[in-house]
């Protein structure tokens, strides 16, 4: 079927998922996470990054999800687009570049505390729209969000390349956006895991 003139499709769900797995940034096997859960797949997101032309592909297929919302759309371009970690700085980027945004900054974890570096809360102050590559419990999103609205900035959107079905739709209020909607299903110990009673060799992964 042929678009209309203008008309800007969104990958499926499935191409997504062809992408993440083609790059190595979606892996199956048997995964043991530091909190001692397993599972039976791992996203290593910066993986579908590191080639330019899948980031690419990711990150505008994200911004048409900001860009069809008619709140954000009419505050373009004074939005600042804002990674909670260094994973979500290449889609950032990519959402930027996507959406002509004006901003673009980031959070990072010093001693165990998520915040901007010094200086970031001067000048101008947009909406913001915090984008993330994989949304697995929310947290991340969940404290941006705080420090965001700490610097008297309103949060207009959020939202992730892959999103567990486990993390909430919604984060402080704000609706996530994500092209891909995964149904991860955690084991708390090795005798409930599947991966375990077949004997699957076992790989730590760090986060
Ligand atoms: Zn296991």
């Amino acid at each position: 079927m042929a678009g209309a003139p203008g008309v800007q499709l969104i990958p499926s769900p499935e191409e997504i998922m062809q992408i993440l797995k083609r790059t190595g940034a979606f892996r199956e096997g048997h995964f043991v996470y530091p909190n001692g859960k397993h599972t039976a797949h791992y996203f290593q997101m910066p993986l579908a990054f590191r080639y330019y032309d899948t980031a690419r592909v990711l990150a505008v297929a994200l911004s048409r999800k900001f860009r069809v919302e008619r709140d954000i759309a009419s505050q373009l371009p004074k939005v600042s687009i804002i990674s909670p970690s260094s994973g979500g700085i290449p889609v950032a980027f990519g959402v930027r570049d996507a959406l002509s945004a004006q901003q673009i900054y980031w959070a990072e974890q010093e001693n165990g505390k998520r915040m901007f570096r010094q200086y970031v809360n001067q000048g101008d102050i947009n909406p913001c729209i915090i984008v993330d590559d994989i949304i697995r419990s929310g947290h991340a999103i969940e404290e941006t969000v705080e420090l965001v609205r700490g610097l008297g900035a309103p949060v207009i959107g959020c939202g992730a390349i892959v999103r567990f079905t486990s993390a909430p739709d919604q984060i402080e209020g704000v609706g996530t956006k994500s092209l891909v909607e995964f149904d991860e299903k955690f084991y708390d110990s090795a005798e409930e895991c599947d991966q375990c009673t077949k004997g699957v060799p076992e790989e730590h992964v760090r986060f």
